[in-house]
């Protein structure tokens, strides 16, 4: 199996990128960020505390995470739901990178993620795909941009999606979140030593898509 690790800071572009790389290669693209979403839309439905590890740790055993593809789109189902339209605001984004921390939430999701790659020729991409998931990734990529770029492009995603926002809050939201990722002691996000850093902050989505396709190219002809 082939696989293509993509990690990097929200809104650094990875998933659209790596949604059409994964088309253009035939590979299936496996969007973790999600799972982690899906798990955290279940303690906010259940109005169980973020920063409460004991009731995060009691109430895990009750979330049953799984992906399903459909039309060639990732599908998360949380305990059997379609929760893709439920996992996008910015409630669920903060949530997910407090739940995120913890070994109890990451270990349930590894698997997961380990079963998919292992079966399937992937792009995955989220915080630790590198690091920690797919240690022995064919490719991996840390994908980043500038934080007023990331901040820009969220802004306009979700004004597409009809949900109204305010830009200033998205910089600050998302800084938030990247500093909570990057510096927590579990899979913190961090390019991995032998990941080949991409800057989207100047390039197009396509010269993006490119970049991935090259550098999985290069790595396999072991040029
Ligand atoms: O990629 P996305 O923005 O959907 O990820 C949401 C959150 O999920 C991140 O901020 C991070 O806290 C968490 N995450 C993670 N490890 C991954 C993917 C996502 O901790 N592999």
């Amino acid at each position: 199996m082939h696989n293509i690790a993509i990690d990097g800071p929200a809104g650094a572009g990875k998933s659209t990128i790596a949604k059409i790389a994964a088309k253009k290669l035939g590979f299936i693209y496996v969007d973790t960020g999600a799972m982690y979403r899906a798990m955290a839309l279940y303690f906010i439905r259940n109005k169980i505390n973020g920063k409460d590890e004991a009731a995060i740790s009691g109430a895990c055993g009750k979330i049953d995470i799984s992906i399903e593809y459909q039309n060639g789109e990732q599908v998360v189902l949380l305990n059997g739901e379609n929760v893709n339209a439920f996992i996008r605001t910015e409630q669920v984004s903060m949530m997910t990178s407090d739940i995120s921390k913890y070994a109890v939430v990451r270990s349930k999701l590894l698997d997961i993620q380990r079963n998919l790659a292992d079966t399937k020729d992937v792009i995955m991409d989220g915080r630790d795909i590198g690091t920690c998931v797919l240690p022995n990734a064919d490719t991996k990529i840390y994908l980043t941009a500038s934080t007023s770029e990331r901040a820009r492009r969220r802004y306009k995603e979700q004004t597409k999606r009809g949900i109204s926002c305010d830009i200033e809050q998205i910089k600050r939201d998302i800084a938030a979140r990247d500093e909570q990722d990057m510096n927590r002691e579990i899979a913190p996000l961090k390019q991995a030593e032998d990941a080949v850093l991409v800057d989207s902050s100047n390039l197009t989505i396509d010269e993006a898509v490119d970049a991935v396709i090259n550098i999985y190219k290069k790595g396999a002809n072991g040029c």
